[in-house]
């Protein structure tokens, strides 16, 4: 059974837990740092990327999720959550978690148009999937190793670069659960190979007692 967190410090938090138990797998409410040992992987939700900085930094997750990106493990950030994996935000405001080699820019469709829905093609994941946008930013630039996955009128919407996926919409809020589903099975893979990875390590560790 694969284990998915989804941070619970703020946003559009419940709306994932439903996406990932549709697929079939365990969904985490993530409140503490210790909770993080439990996951095969995390999502960071939509909301306000600000205050959820804030709350980081108040309840001591800004080390700890680094870690947690450091051990391998996948994160999808959605909206809010992209801007908190990005390396880099636009307009001088400071970066978050820096993971993804991704240039952001902030509230990128303008005022009159805060929220929206789009239909988009997402690589490897659907051809045609609705997507909704509230006061999303977008991907203005992506470092070599990072893989367009999806563009809105030209923009890039979603990414992945290794063990991090990332879209400037909320897959959470249709009944479309590919996008999760093609994040889980990331978290599978990612699972599956550090296991391998530790049976390696044991028949080395044999190998060399003999
Ligand atoms: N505009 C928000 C921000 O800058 C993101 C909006 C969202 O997550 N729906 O953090």
């Amino acid at each position: 059974m694969i284990t998915i967190g989804i941070l619970g410090l703020q946003g559009a938090v419940r709306e994932h837990v439903n996406a990932v138990e549709q697929c079939g797998a365990k969904a985490i409410i993530v409140k503490t740092v210790e909770q993080l040992a439990e996951l095969d992987g995390l999502i960071l939700p939509g909301g306000e990327s600000t205050t959820m900085r804030r709350l980081l930094d108040k309840y001591h997750f800004m080390e700890p999720l680094k870690e947690f990106a450091a051990s391998g493990k996948p994160m999808f950030g959605t909206c809010a959550g992209l801007i908190l994996l990005a390396k880099r935000i636009g307009e001088a405001n400071d970066v978050h978690l820096g993971l993804m080699d991704i240039t952001v820019e902030r509230n990128s469709f303008g005022r009159q148009v805060d929220s929206f829905e789009a239909d988009l093609t997402v690589a490897g994941v659907a051809d045609s999937m609705t997507a909704v946008f509230i006061r999303a930013p977008h991907i203005v630039e992506a470092g070599e190793n990072v893989e367009i996955l999806a563009k809105y009128n030209g923009r890039i919407v979603a990414a992945k670069e290794g063990q991090f996926l990332g879209c400037s919409f909320h897959p959470e809020l249709t009944d479309d659960t590919r996008l999760t589903q093609y994040f889980i099975d990331m978290c599978k893979d990612a699972k599956e190979n550090t296991e391998k990875n530790i049976d390696i390590d044991i028949n080395v560790a044999i190998d060399v007692s003999i």
